[in-house]
């Protein structure tokens, strides 16, 4: 059986991520979405184990030194990380998986596993960004300043990225998502099964 590729989404926070991901899962429900632990607040709606396994400090850092994170990042005062546990199981089971994540961590995945194919998603300009961050009224004027800052230092990391999505529109974006999906399970490497089985004829 063919592994499972590994999906690293990046995207400036605020460019519509949460939105974009969860129409693709819509139309591709047979893929695993990561869900990550963290230290941050839940945000209104979110639920445990669902968005993300809320955690403290002193239990993230736990995980870290028992070296359960495939990778982790501090981003806006907060711990991040990714199960390898979790990853590595739906991998070997053939299942693609999506960790949408920051570029600290997209740069550790692609380190770790070079197999991984990775995508950043745009909105259409910056102004679009700040008003998108400002209209989902989740967050503090200073957090959200926070987050612009942050998005501007990483335009810089984007060339590290096999491709970018705009999301211009919801369905756009869904729809180059979803075209870079099929485009890289028909790569040769992940069809090895195919090319075997013709040369067991
Ligand atoms: P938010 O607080 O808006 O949910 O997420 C903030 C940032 O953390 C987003 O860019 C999101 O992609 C990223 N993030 C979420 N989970 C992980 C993770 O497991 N690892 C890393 N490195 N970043 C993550």
């Amino acid at each position: 059986m063919n592994k499972g590729t590994l999906v690293v989404v990046s995207g400036f926070s605020g460019a519509g991520k949460g939105t974009v991901l969860s129409q693709v899962f819509q139309r591709r429900p047979d893929l695993y979405f990561s869900v990550s632990f963290t230290t941050r607040a839940p945000r209104t709606g979110e639920q445990d184990g669902v968005d993300y396994h809320f955690i403290t400090r002193e239990a993230f850092e736990e995980r870290i030194h028992r070296g359960e994170f495939l990778e982790y990042a501090e981003y806006v005062g907060n711990y991040y990380g990714t199960s390898l546990k979790v990853i590595q199981e739906k991998l070997d089971q053939g299942i693609d998986v999506i960790l949408e994540i920051e570029i600290q961590g997209a740069a550790k995945v692609r380190e770790k596993m070079p197999e991984a194919v990775s995508l950043f998603l745009v909105p259409p300009s910056f102004e679009e960004l700040s008003r998108r961050l400002h209209s989902r009224g989740t967050d503090s004027e200073e957090t959200i300043q926070q987050r612009l800052a942050t998005a501007r230092r990483e335009v810089k990391e984007i060339v590290n990225y096999d491709y970018i999505v705009v999301n211009d529109t919801v369905e756009q974006a869904v729809g180059e998502i979803l075209a870079i999906l099929v485009a890289e399970s028909c790569r040769r490497e992940r069809r090895r099964d195919l090319i075997e089985g013709v040369n067991g004829l």
